[in-house]
């Protein structure tokens, strides 16, 4: 086997790991990550505040509509229970329930607004409860094929480094130095293929000469533009 012939298999599998260590970080964020969810997750704790908010509402206005009935009732069993027959406080008893029905109409009539706004607004949180699981079910989808190609990518990687540590033990350190070099400074692509007598790696062409000698690799031969080790499949 030409020392070419390893340095090629060399590139590839610093491709493929380049490759699959590139998919690491992308899948390292969107693992666990409950973003795409956040904006549905707030709009519904919004929703259940202003709920809590409505009850509090609610409450307070049925304890004064309570309070009021009560009182009116109480007065009006004074008022037409014949025990009292004073005029003057008799109109007073009067007076005094009219006052009181005209307080307890607008607490009614807020109740009743706080009732409408209670449907909707439970409504609205059963709206978004449904999309809300809707949407963590695809996400649990999207994490578990994440998930998934971590592991993959890292079994992956794994594999690779066996593969090149067991190449390395053939290559000869002078070349294998040479390779290193090149990788380093050519935005990690070393060797570059020639098909139909041009450097795939900057598209140059090659005179017939240099290409016998790449094909021969009998030495290491760069391309004259690029600078990379020139690799001539052998067919
Ligand atoms: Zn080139």
């Amino acid at each position: 086997m030409r020392t070419v012939d390893l340095l090629k298999q060399l590139q590839d599998i610093d491709t493929q790991t380049e490759a699959a260590e590139g998919m690491l970080p992308r899948l390292q964020r969107e693992i666990g990550d409950r973003g795409p969810l956040a904006d549905r997750e707030a709009e519904l704790g919004r929703a259940q505040r202003e709920l809590r908010a409505l009850e509090t509402q609610q409450r307070d206005l049925e304890l004064d509509a309570d309070r009021l009935r009560a009182k009116i009732a109480a007065d009006e069993a004074k008022l037409y229970g014949g025990r009292v027959t004073n005029p003057r406080e008799l109109t007073s008893l009067s007076d005094e329930v009219a006052q009181d029905r005209r307080q307890l109409s607008p607490v009614e009539d807020r109740l009743l607004d706080v009732f409408d706004r209670t449907d909707r607004v439970s409504a609205r949180i059963a709206e978004l409860k449904t999309a809300l699981a809707r949407e963590t079910e695809v996400w649990s989808a999207r994490q578990e094929v994440a998930r998934a190609q971590q592991r993959e990518s890292e079994a992956a990687v794994a594999s690779l480094q066996d593969q090149r540590t067991a190449l390395l033990e053939q290559v000869d350190p002078r070349a294998r130095a040479t390779y290193e070099s090149l990788r380093h400074h050519k935005g990690g692509l070393a060797v570059a293929q020639v098909n139909q007598r041009t450097c795939q790696a900057c598209r140059v062409a090659l005179t017939p000469a240099q290409e016998q000698r790449a094909r021969m690799g009998a030495d290491l031969v760069t391309c004259h533009s690029c600078g990379r080790i020139l690799y001539v499949r052998l067919t």
